[in-house]
């Protein structure tokens, strides 16, 4: 796709208040590729401003209404499917068939969710004498990351529309080509002007301008905690709603009871996945004391299989601090059972499939969220001691239980203080609520809570 060099305001391409650019680089090979508007707090004041005039029309159109837009909005995206596998792969340097079956899949499959749940969802319920009425918020500041650029969008932008909020999108830096091709698509499904506003910029500046916009009603934001835990603040001076999907240092555990090949191999498979740039990833396995030294071998020998199948991480920054990471771990003891910090290539941001054994709870590579292709192997005593460790971080995003039977598997999640946990492997389901314990966020994402973040209700009493 060809990009745009300025910002979608009121549904049109507008030129940028200022002059500044960013430069768009494949990871794959370190080349730029292109550039976009920097945007400032004139343009997010635009955007803005476009968003609140088009507040009532849209926030009064019947749910069927909207339903018919996000529905066309996941047939744009649908038709557009190969073209968004191929900017995701530019602009995040993933696989082609991984952006296929991933990047460009599970955003349609969350559009078409989103135009099932507009149809469908209880926007007025009786409670007594009282007829309660879920009300959308106003207008949303949705500030996206890299990592999943357009899941990460659309888990933001559908839920919104669905409610009848209307949208100011601040993606994120590295990659706002895809965030360019969805504007693009929102407008050929009809969305109306103002109801969907991008700005493309740098976190800091259109950003936090967004962040801190008086008459913006919400922020959801998804990214790294430091930002998250800024943004928290500035809403709750304001007292303003907001959504915070943030790190994650997920606990695979895999009980005695287990497949043990299998649990390692998708384990593996799980963290590898994205180059590992996943924050609900399993990026910590427990394994019982007994069958340790056979985990780590399944999972070098697992690990080794990714050396040429997974993509660079996203960035320079991200490069130096992934393999940093890993030195880090080693310099505390823990040791390489696959990979290591030395960049298996010349030119691009790869980081060689890595594997550390012999991590202890309180190693940083046990407590910080690395994202990238990593994972940390950690032995446990028995069941409370699995626990303990897995519960031991300040996150509580995802997680994973294996066991021979399913009961026992459930019995252990049900004790682990996490948003989502896999039960023998589980499958991913995009109308599954998805959100932070502790340190990992506030509020859910996809499905009906996803939707219910958007709302605000009033009850009238007879
Ligand atoms: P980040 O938090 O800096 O960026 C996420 C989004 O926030 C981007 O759109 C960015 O432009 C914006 N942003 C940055 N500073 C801002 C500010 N002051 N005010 C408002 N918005 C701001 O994340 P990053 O630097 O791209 O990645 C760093 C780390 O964050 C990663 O290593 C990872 O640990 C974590 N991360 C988590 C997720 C997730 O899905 N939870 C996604 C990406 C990154």
């Amino acid at each position: 796709m060809k990009a745009h060099d300025g910002m979608y305001i009121d549904g049109a391409w507008r030129s940028a208040a200022g002059r500044d650019v960013i430069e768009v680089v494949n990871p794959a090979d370190e080349q730029v590729i292109a550039t976009v508007p920097a945007g400032t707090a004139e343009d997010v004041a635009a955007a803005v401003r476009a968003a609140r005039a088009a507040l009532p029309g849209w926030a009064a159109t019947a749910p069927a209404e909207r339903a018919a837009r996000l529905a066309a909005l996941r047939d744009v995206l649908a038709a557009r499917k190969d073209e968004i596998a191929e900017t995701v792969t530019a602009e995040l340097g993933s696989p082609l068939a991984f952006s296929q079956a991933v990047h460009a899949a599970v955003p349609i499959a969350v559009a078409g969710s989103y135009a099932e749940l507009a149809a469908t969802y209880a926007f007025e319920e009786k409670v007594g004498n009282s007829t309660v009425f879920h009300e959308p918020v106003g207008v949303v500041g949705a500030i996206t990351p890299w990592n999943y650029p357009l899941h990460q969008i659309v888990a933001k932008v559908a839920p919104a529309l669905a409610a009848g909020c209307t949208v100011v999108l601040k993606p994120a830096e590295d990659t706002p080509l895809t965030a360019q091709l969805f504007a693009e698509a929102a407008d050929e499904a009809g969305v109306p002007a103002g109801v969907l506003n991008l700005v493309t910029g740098l976190g800091p500046v259109a950003g936090q301008a967004l962040a801190e916009h008086p008459d913006v009603d919400l922020v959801s934001f998804t990214g790294s905690t430091a930002v998250g835990r800024r943004i928290g603040a500035t809403a709750g001076a304001a007292v303003k709603r907001v959504a915070l999907e943030l790190g994650g240092k997920s606990a695979n555990v895999i009980l005695p009871s287990a497949d043990l090949a299998k649990a390692v191999n998708v384990g593996v498979a799980n963290v590898m996945s994205n180059s590992g740039q996943t924050c609900s990833a399993w990026t910590r396995m427990l394994v019982h004391r007994d069958r340790y030294d056979e985990a780590v071998e399944l999972a070098a020998a697992a690990a080794a299989k990714y050396a040429d199948r997974i993509g660079p991480l996203v960035n320079a920054k991200q490069h130096e601090r992934v393999r940093g990471y890993i030195d880090q771990g080693v310099a505390e003891g823990a040791r390489l059972a696959a990979g290591g910090a030395r960049p298996p290539r010349e030119r691009g941001y790869f980081v060689s499939p890595t594997v550390l054994a012999d991590v202890t709870p309180a190693m940083t590579v046990a407590q910080e969220e690395i994202f990238g292709p990593v994972l940390s192997i950690l032995p446990y005593d028995d069941e409370d001691d699995a626990l303990r460790i897995a519960n031991g971080t300040v996150y509580g995003l995802a997680g994973a239980v294996w066991a021979g039977e399913e009961a026992e598997a459930v019995a252990f999640a049900r004790r682990m203080d996490t948003g989502q946990v896999d039960i023998n492997g589980g499958r991913f389901n995009p109308l599954a609520p998805f959100g932070g314990y502790k340190q990992s966020g506030v509020g859910r994402e996809l499905g009906r809570h996803g939707l219910a973040e958007y709302l605000q209700t009033k009850s009238l009493q007879f």
